[in-house]
Order: structure tokens, then sequence, then C-alpha cells
């Protein structure tokens, strides 16, 4: 993948990790919960002889069903849960003079890059953990609590398009009472290999359902898969949050695209939000340093590390630089947007419900625990 290439992680050489998840399914001291990222389900297909940008979601939960997961849950459930935090945290700091442009915090090979070359900058990106490591949090404390189960006998597997997020799993700033929120992280590739191993018939199979609680999610979610949808889906929340209406036209046409840099400015009440977009660390590079140097002047930034964005990650079925392939996968990524009935964060009732129930609000002392991280400044390589 190209993000190998280019990303300065720790993640630079591939680690096979299926032989772990085997062995944490076969052990019966351990719950063993998986959950997939949106990036997934519109690639994986295609280690199946299947064209890209078919949706493959039900057909992936099945065949996790298959290979025997205690519970299956969808990382977008968590990246409705990152927007609740994203978004509160982007207003906050408009509203009370706090460091703009605040930036997504999501794509690990970025932030370890932004660490390295950026240290005097660490105040801009958004403390939120990613989607993958808010699911792994709230699985081992609020699941945890719900299903009366020890978080430490709670194995959590994240199938995910990506090399980087096995780095970021093992971040010590990541590891909370003695545990990771997540503990084994596999990529689509590896899941494919898995399957393939058990004799599945992947485009065979009947269409599952995500488990309840942690697996229901809006189409805000799945556009985290994409270049500029992190920022979109942001931006939904926070234009019902700030001006106290219910936006209509969810479809954020300006932010959507394929060219390296991007930038937009969408009216939110009687406010300009300005937004900038990179993907691809060169680009990434570009856009922060005409940040520093007073040349571009942003409220918010969304940067992925990999082409396309995660849809184009180093651990997906491999698409050897061709633009075509990822432009399918984007397309089904809006196109599973569309077909949610619900497609802002803040509507996903299992999101009120954890806040109701666990959480309190947004950015609270509860959620700040689980939710939040902080970013430590690394030597310049
Ligand atoms: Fe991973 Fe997505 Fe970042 Fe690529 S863009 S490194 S797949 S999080």
């Amino acid at each position: 993948g190209q993000c190998v290439a280019v990303c300065p992680t720790a993640a630079l050489t591939e680690v096979n990790n299926t032989g772990a998840v085997w062995e944490a399914l076969s052990n019966p001291k351990k719950h063993v919960v998986v959950q997939v990222a949106p990036a997934v389900r519109v690639a994986i297909g295609e280690m199946f002889d299947m064209d890209p940008g078919v949706i493959t979601t039900g057909k992936l939960v099945t065949s996790l069903k298959g290979l025997h997961f205690d519970a299956v849950f969808d990382t977008d459930f968590a990246a409705d849960l990152t927007i609740m935090e994203e978004a509160s945290e982007l207003i906050n700091r408009i509203q009370n003079g706090g460091t703009l442009p605040m930036l997504t915090s999501c794509c690990p090979a970025w932030v370890k890059f932004f660490e390295h070359q950026f240290p005097d900058m660490l105040d801009i990106p958004s403390t939120c953990k990613s989607p993958q490591i808010m699911m792994g949090s709230i699985v081992k404390s609020y699941y945890a609590e719900k299903m009366n189960l020890n978080p430490k006998d709670i194995v959590v597997v994240s199938v995910m398009p990506c090399l980087a997020k096995k780095a970021e799993a093992a971040r010590p700033e990541l590891t909370k009472d003695d545990h990771s929120d997540v503990d084994i992280v596999i990529t689509t590739r590896e899941l494919a290999l898995m399957l393939k191993e058990a004799g599945v018939n992947f485009a065979g199979l009947p269409e599952g359902e995500f488990d309840q609680l942690l697996g229901e999610s809006t189409g805000a979610s799945v556009i985290f898969g994409t270049t500029g949808g992190v920022i979109e889906a942001a931006v939904r929340t926070a234009y019902d949050w700030i001006t106290g209406e219910s936006l209509e036209k969810v479809d954020f046409q300006q932010l959507r695209g394929i060219e390296g840099i991007r930038s937009a400015t969408v009216k939110v009440g009687d406010m300009d939000l300005r937004i900038g977009i990179a993907h691809g660390l060169g680009n990434a590079r570009k856009l922060l340093e005409d940040i520093r140097d007073g040349i571009s002047q942003f409220d918010a930034i969304e940067i992925m590390a990999c082409p396309g964005g995660c849809i184009g990650g180093g651990g997906q079925p491999y698409h050897h630089g061709d633009m075509e392939i990822i432009k399918k996968r984007q397309a089904a990524i809006y196109q599973e947007d569309k077909n949610k009935i619900l497609r802002k964060s803040h509507d996903n009732p299992y999101i009120k419900k954890l806040y109701d129930e666990y959480l309190g609000k947004p950015n609270s002392e509860k959620a700040h625990d689980l939710l939040h991280t902080h970013y430590v400044p690394r030597e310049k390589i």
C-alpha cells in the first residue's frame, strides 16, 4: 500500500496478527469482540473476486459471526461517538477563543507524522481518540459493565484498512488501568486470509446484522472511510448544534472529491466555517506549513495519510495506485451513507442511550477519561 511507503510510523513492516486472533477465538475463557471499520466493507469483496465498490456490509457481519466472535460491533458506531466529542470540541474552541484550526485525529499515521514534524503545533489536533480506540474503550467499560465481564477477560479485535492502526493500538498514551483499549488489529487483507483459511464462500454469504448496543450507525459515520468524510460528518452535527435547527440537505458536495488538497467555506447560521482537507502525507505537510506560515486560515482541518483516505489504506486489497478502484470504493461509501435512514451522528439512538446511561454529556469528565488522549512531541526524523 502507498501509506506504507510514506508513513514514518512503527508499522513500516507488515506483521501478520491472524494467529493471535485464532488463539483468542479458541480460548474459552476469553470474550472476543470484533469491530469493523467503514472502509473494509467496500473493499474486502475484491479479495473474493467481487468488483471494486460492491457494498458487502451484511456478508462481512455474517462471515465474522461464522468465525464465532462473541459480539460483532461496528466501528461506525464509534465514529458517531467521535463526532459527538469532536463537534463539541470544535464548537467549544470556536466559542471560547480556543486554538484554531482544530485538526481531526482519527488517522494514526498522520498523528505520528505530526508529532515528529510539527511538535510546536500539538495544541491543534482534536484530543479525541480515533473511532477504533473509542470502541475498545467503550467495550471495556460500558459494555463490560452491562455484560458483567471483567475487562481483562475481553479481547477486542479490530478489522482495519490500515497498517498504522496496529501501532496506534499499542500507543502507551492509550493504555489505561493496565489494559489497552484494543488488543489485536488485523487488516482487511488479513481477515480475507482468515476467511479463506476457514473455507468461507464470502460472495455467497447471506446478509447479517451487527449486534445491538454498539452496532447501530448513521450515514455520517460511514463516510469516515473516505477523504473529506470525517469533516463532513462533523459539520452535519455542528450545524444542528450551532444553529439549533435541523439541517435538511446533509450532502456537502463542496467537501467531497479526490484532489489532494481541498478547501471550502460552509455557512453555519451567520458563521462561515472555513474547512481544509488533505490526503497523502505530502499534501498534509503542505497544508500544515501554509497554516503555520499564516498563508492559510481555517477553522477545521481533516488530514488522512492515505490516498483517498482509508479506502486507499495500506491494509486494503491491493489497488496498485489505481485511482479508478479508489473512486469506486468512494462511490460505494457515499451510496451506503445515502441508504441510511439516519445520517447525522447525534441522531443515533444507541449513542443517545450511551450518553444518557453512562457518559452524561459530550466532553464530560467521564467522556474525557474514556474517549480523549494527548500527543507527545517526538524527535524530528
Ligand atoms: Fe490508516 Fe486511514 Fe490513516 Fe491510511 S488514512 S493510515 S488507512 S487511518
